[in-house]
């Protein structure tokens, strides 16, 4: 590991100040961060514990729920307002990672996940466009079973890992942020970028600028949702495909839907095609079909990824199905 510096700030001037010098970051519960470190992915000079600030609760404020960047996933996931009033954002937590993890990683920290693509963690393989720019993707011709479907380039095919972040793409926060340039927001549609020509970009977010807190929506009807996530192992292993529900139904009709995939692309996949699909109908297992095949439409496979096409439909198929239950 390089050798770093190591401040704790108390204030946000003094955290945004100290970030503002090339290669310093900001580190929190470090789940990503430190591995990253280890494995020499990452090489930062200076580290700037965050955690000394105060953005770790979680508050009901004009009708939605102002989430602080440093509330622990565990702790949002087990919040009485988040479990009752946001499901699908529990569940989603509650399916990544470990316990263990999850008790150290922090909201802000999942937003800005690193992809698990095993070859842009192992810095001895040359060609990573994102770890190293120009140099191309040893994943495209390479073992792809990880990978995207949606939303890739020529440049990088990586998934984006967080369970958290399906949520979200669903209920649609805004994720507030400071700078040297003062305080500003973001909606969370807006936070992820697509690979296109620049895959070592993966976000919005000004050098030195810090997520302070997430503000989710009021979104009455988000009492209905649902988070499913098919995977190799039961625990503690990345989506294969994932979905993330929420429905506004009456008298059996759909009203209003939100509906996310994870797993299968390379930012947080918000589908208003399979949405559209789904509004104002009644709910059935051949419109649910309908909408997956909406969602996956653009989907685009490689040699060991094809299979996520048709798992994602078949998830998100059953996670409305699952979502529906006991609606009238
Ligand atoms: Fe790197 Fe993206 Fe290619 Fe993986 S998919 S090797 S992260 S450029």
């Amino acid at each position: 590991m390089e050798p770093f510096t190591y401040e704790r700030p108390t204030d946000d001037a003094k955290a945004i100040a100290g970030a503002s010098a090339d290669k310093s970051v900001f580190i929190a519960g470090g789940t990503t961060l430190v591995d990253l470190m280890r494995l020499e992915v990452l090489r930062p000079t200076a580290l700037i514990d965050i955690t000394g600030l105060a953005y770790d609760k979680v508050e009901e404020a004009g009708g939605g729920v102002k989430i602080g960047a440093l509330v622990r996933n565990s702790d949002l996931a087990y919040h009485p307002v988040i479990a009752q009033r946001y499901p699908v954002l529990a569940q989603a937590l509650l399916a990544g990672a470990s316990p263990q993890l999850r008790n150290l990683a922090t909201t802000g920290g999942n937003l800005l996940q690193r992809t698990r693509c095993p070859y842009f963690r192992d810095p001895a393989t040359a060609q990573c466009n994102k770890r190293v720019p120009g140099s191309g993707c040893a994943a495209i011709g390479g073992f792809t079973r990880s990978h995207a479907v949606l939303g890739t380039s020529q440049h990088c095919i990586a998934t984006n890992p967080s369970d958290m972040n399906v949520a979200l793409a669903a209920l649609d926060p805004i994720v507030h942020v400071k700078g040297s340039k003062g305080a500003r927001t973001i909606p969370f549609g807006d936070l992820h970028t697509l690979p296109g020509d620049h895959p070592e970009v993966e976000h919005t977010l000004a050098p030195g600028e810090l997520i302070t807190h997430v503000e989710l929506p009021a979104l009455p009807f988000a009492t209905r949702s649902h988070y499913l996530k098919v995977r190799d192992r039961a625990s503690y292993a990345f989506a294969l495909a994932s979905a993330a529900v929420a429905l506004d139904v009456a008298g059996g009709t759909i009203k209003d839907a939100r509906i996310a995939l994870g797993g299968v692309a390379t930012k947080p996949w918000r589908s208003r095609e399979a949405e559209a699909v789904l509004t104002g109908k009644k709910g059935t297992v051949e419109l649910y079909r309908s909408a997956a095949e909406a969602a996956l439409a653009g989907a685009r496979g490689h040699k060991d990824n094809q299979f996520k096409i048709e798992l994602a439909k078949r998830t998100l198929v059953r996670a409305l199905i699952d979502t529906m239950k006991g609606a009238s």
